[in-house]
C-alpha cells in the first residue's frame, strides 16, 4: 500500500513536471519570452495570487461610490462586446495562466477615469472613461492586453511577496484574519507597478494580440493618443513615458516577427461605445 502510494506519487509528478515543461517551452521566445517565474514562481501557489485577488475584489465591492460597477445584468449588449475582447485575447494561446484564473471582467462606469486594471489572479476591471476615449476595439484590446499581462506575470503577486515574505502572507489568509486580508485588498489597488513591469506588460499585449484579429500593437495606438493629448491621464504619469513605450512596443512586434492582422473594427466599438450608460 505504501509502495503504491509512493509510485502513484512519483508517478504524478513526473507527469506534471512534463506538462509543466512542454508547456513553458511553448512560452518561451527570442524575444525575451519565458513562463512566469521568478521568487513568486518558486514561493507561491497561483491560488494565492487568487485570494490576494479577491481581497481587492472585496474592498471594490464593498465602495459602491469609488467603484461603481455597471451592471451586466441590465447592460448585456455592452458586456457582451467586452466579454468578446476578453476572450479574444485568452484565446490567443499565449496567456499563461489562462485555465487557472477566473479572469472575471466588470466595467466600472466613471467617465472621468481613463483607466483600467487587473487584480493578481485575473479580476479585470475597465473604465467607461478610457472606454470611450479610445477610437476602436483594438486599442482597447492592447489596454486589456497590457493589464491582463500584469496578473498573468504575476507582477503584483510579486510585489507583495517582496514586502510580507511568503509565510506572513500564506498565514494571513490561512488565518482568516478580515483586517489584515481587507488591508491587502486595498494596498493591491493602490499598488504602483515597476518600469520593469509595465515594460513587460506592454511586450506581453503584443504576444497576446499577436495571432488575434487585432493589429498586435495595440498598446501603442494607445500611447500614442495618449501622448499627442492635452489631458495626460494620472496613472500614466507612474509608468514610463509613452513616446519610450511606442518604441518598446514596435521593437517588440518586429523582433517577434512584424506579424499578425490589423484590425480595428471601429463600427463594431461604435456599437460598444453607444450602448454605454451617458
Ligand atoms: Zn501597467
Amino acid at each position: 500500500m505504501k509502495i503504491k502510494s509512493l509510485l502513484l506519487i512519483t508517478f504524478s509528478i513526473s507527469v506534471f513536471a512534463g506538462c509543466s515543461s512542454d508547456k513553458d517551452a511553448s512560452f518561451t521566445d527570442n524575444c525575451g519570452g519565458k513562463a512566469p517565474g521568478g521568487a513568486v514562481g518558486l514561493l507561491m501557489n497561483i491560488n494565492q495570487d487568487i485570494q490576494m485577488g479577491l481581497a481587492s475584489v472585496q474592498q471594490i465591492e464593498l465602495d459602491p461610490s469609488n467603484y461603481p460597477i455597471l451592471d451586466s445584468a441590465t447592460n448585456p449588449v455592452a458586456y457582451g462586446h467586452i466579454y468578446r475582447i476578453r476572450n479574444t485575447i485568452l484565446n490567443s494561446s499565449k496567456v499563461y495562466y489562462k485555465d487557472e484564473f477566473p479572469w472575471r471582467i466588470r466595467i466600472i462606469k466613471d467617465d472621468n477615469m481613463l483607466n483600467a486594471f487587473c487584480t493578481p489572479g485575473g479580476y479585470i476591471y475597465v473604465y467607461t472613461g478610457i472606454i470611450k476615449y479610445l477610437d476602436n476595439e483594438m486599442q482597447l484590446a492592447g489596454v486589456m492586453g497590457h493589464e491582463i499581462a500584469h496578473a498573468d506575470r504575476r507582477h503584483s503577486a510579486n510585489q507583495m511577496l517582496k514586502q510580507y515574505g511568503v509565510e506572513t502572507l500564506i498565514q494571513i489568509f490561512t488565518s482568516g484574519n478580515t483586517q489584515q486580508i481587507a488591508q491587502i485588498g486595498a494596498q493591491l489597488l493602490a499598488l504602483k507597478f515597476s518600469r520593469t513591469d509595465e515594460t513587460e506588460a506592454d511586450d506581453y499585449s503584443v504576444r497576446y494580440l499577436l495571432g488575434t484579429e487585432y493589429d498586435p500593437q495595440g498598446a501603442k495606438y494607445f500611447f500614442q493618443k495618449i501622448s499627442g493629448s492635452a489631458t495626460i491621464p494620472e496613472f500614466l504619469s507612474t509608468h514610463p513615458n509613452p513616446d519610450n513605450r511606442v518604441l518598446n512596443i514596435e521593437e517588440t512586434w518586429k523582433c517577434l516577427g512584424s506579424g499578425g492582422n490589423t484590425g480595428t473594427f471601429d463600427a463594431r466599438y461604435l456599437e460598444f461605445k453607444n450602448c454605454l450608460p451617458k
